[in-house]
Formats: C-alpha cells, sequence, structure tokens
C-alpha cells in the first residue's frame, strides 16, 4: 500500500489524531535531535514518567482537545500558552526535581508543569500574574487530585520570598534579564531554567546554578520562543 497521498488544492489531509504515546515518543524524538546542544541522549526516567502521569488533555481548553498529545503549544486564552511538551520536560529536566525537594514556578498558565512538577517533588509553589488562569488551574489541581501546590496571583518577577529558598526555579515566560530576586531565592545547589531574551521574538533557554559557596554560572542551552514575564502588576483582561 502507498503511504504518500496527494489532496487536491482545496482539500485537507485527514488529521491524525495524536496520543499520549505519540507525545512521548516526539519528545524522545526532539531530545535525539537536539542533544549536541542539551548535552543528553535521554531525559531522567522520572520526568518522563511524570510526563505520562499527567493527562495534558485535561490542561487544554475543550476546542484544542483533539490537538492536546500534540508535542506543540496550544492557545490557552488570555493571550497565553500551554507550553510545547518537550520544552516542559525539559526544563523540568534541567532543574532535577528531588522527592525532597521544594520548587518555585514562575507562570502557572494552564498548570500542565506544574502538576508535572508536583509529581516530582514535595511542593511545588506557583504564581501566575492572570488571576483568571491561576483560579482554572487551583480548580484543576483540586478535580484532579494534586495536592501539593500551593499558588500565588500576582507578579512573579520578584519570586515568592515567603518560602524561600527554593531547591529549584522554573520560568515558564521570557525576560530581558535574570531578575536578581530569583537568583536571591535559589538555595545554594540550586538550579533554575529561564527564558532569556526579547519579548515576542527568540530567546535563550538559559540554565542558572548556584554552588554551595552562593557563586552563580550560567550556560545558554538552546533557541526557545515564550511568551513575555510581564513587568507590572495586571495585564489586560481578554
Ligand atoms: N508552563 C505554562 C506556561 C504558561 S505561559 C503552561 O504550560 O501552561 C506563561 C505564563 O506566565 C502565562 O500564564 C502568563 O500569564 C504568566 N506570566 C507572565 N508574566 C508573569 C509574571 N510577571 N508573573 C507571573 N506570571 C507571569
Amino acid at each position: 500500500m502507498s503511504r504518500c497521498a496527494i489532496f487536491p488544492p482545496g482539500r485537507k489531509a485527514p488529521e491524525v489524531k495524536k496520543n499520549l504515546q505519540d507525545m512521548l515518543d516526539d519528545i524522545e524524538r526532539e531530545v535525539q535531535y537536539t542533544r549536541s546542544l542539551i548535552g543528553k541522549d535521554a531525559l531522567d526516567a522520572r520526568v518522563m514518567e511524570a510526563m505520562r502521569k499527567v493527562p495534558r488533555d485535561e490542561f487544554v481548553p475543550p476546542n484544542m482537545k483533539s490537538a492536546a498529545f500534540e508535542n506543540g503549544p496550544l492557545p490557552i486564552g488570555h493571550g497565553q500558552t500551554i507550553s510545547q511538551p518537550y520544552i516542559v520536560a525539559l526544563m523540568i529536566d534541567m532543574v532535577a526535581p528531588e522527592p525532597e525537594h521544594r520548587i518555585l514556578e514562575i507562570g502557572t498558565g494552564s498548570g500542565y508543569q506544574t502538576a508535572i512538577l508536583s509529581q516530582l517533588c514535595s511542593k511545588v509553589y506557583s504564581v501566575e500574574i492572570v488571576a483568571e488562569l491561576s483560579i482554572a488551574a487551583a480548580d484543576l489541581f483540586k478535580r484532579l487530585g494534586y495536592q501539593n501546590i500551593e499558588m500565588r496571583i500576582g507578579n512573579g518577577y520578584h519570586g515568592w520570598l515567603e518560602h524561600a529558598p527554593y531547591d529549584g526555579i522554573i520560568v515558564t515566560a521570557a525576560a530581558t534579564h535574570i531578575p536578581e530576586a530569583l537568583v536571591e531565592q535559589l538555595k545554594p545547589g540550586g538550579r533554575m531554567a529561564i527564558p532569556v531574551g526579547l519579548p515576542y521574538s527568540y530567546q535563550e533557554l538559559m540554565l542558572v546554578r548556584k554552588d554551595e559557596q552562593g557563586k552563580t554560572v550560567t550556560e545558554s542551552v538552546l533557541g526557545v520562543a515564550f511568551v513575555p514575564l510581564v513587568d507590572k502588576e495586571s495585564v489586560s483582561q481578554q
């Protein structure tokens, strides 16, 4: 049987709906493509197991369900997106969460990355600037039974001092520079993953490592494109 099909102009090719296993395979394939940049052939098995456990289709809007297991970002309203699964997995792998760790996430968004983190560490603190997104994610966590997540509505540029220091920090929106407050709130030995660069352009995904003496080393891992880290207390509610 021929594997090729030619569709007349104006006719759409039949859509192949991807499932969870396709998504995991696509992540593994993309890790392979980018191995010279990210310095590894495979992500941590615990991270991949958490990616298998958390149902991405619950975190996308109803009209996006058919694309829930595509390895790409999707709109979630308010001009924001649920991140690409490969990037979610890579960023979590970069901060290397351990079961006893407490992790800070800036940019809850859909809550998908938050839920995956919650499988891998003892507590996730997640800050989101758009109130509606934070409330919707909190409802979802309750419904799906994720209990080790504490959330705050506000500007995560300043971190979350009350619970600092953190073993790891993940920033899921692009900053023009690495916010000093976040570096300060990282434990010695801690790791932070953050996209840094121009808004609405390409950024570099950076890994910030703080050594036991408190000295930080920053390296660029990969080119990425994230929505901007908003630098004010309120954003327009679309
Ligand atoms: N990991 C999330 C990504 C969401 S997109 C997911 O997969 O769903 C980035 C999120 O960061 C958006 O929800 C946006 O509203 C939020 N954000 C942007 N600037 C912020 C800021 N200064 N503080 C907290 N959240 C912010």
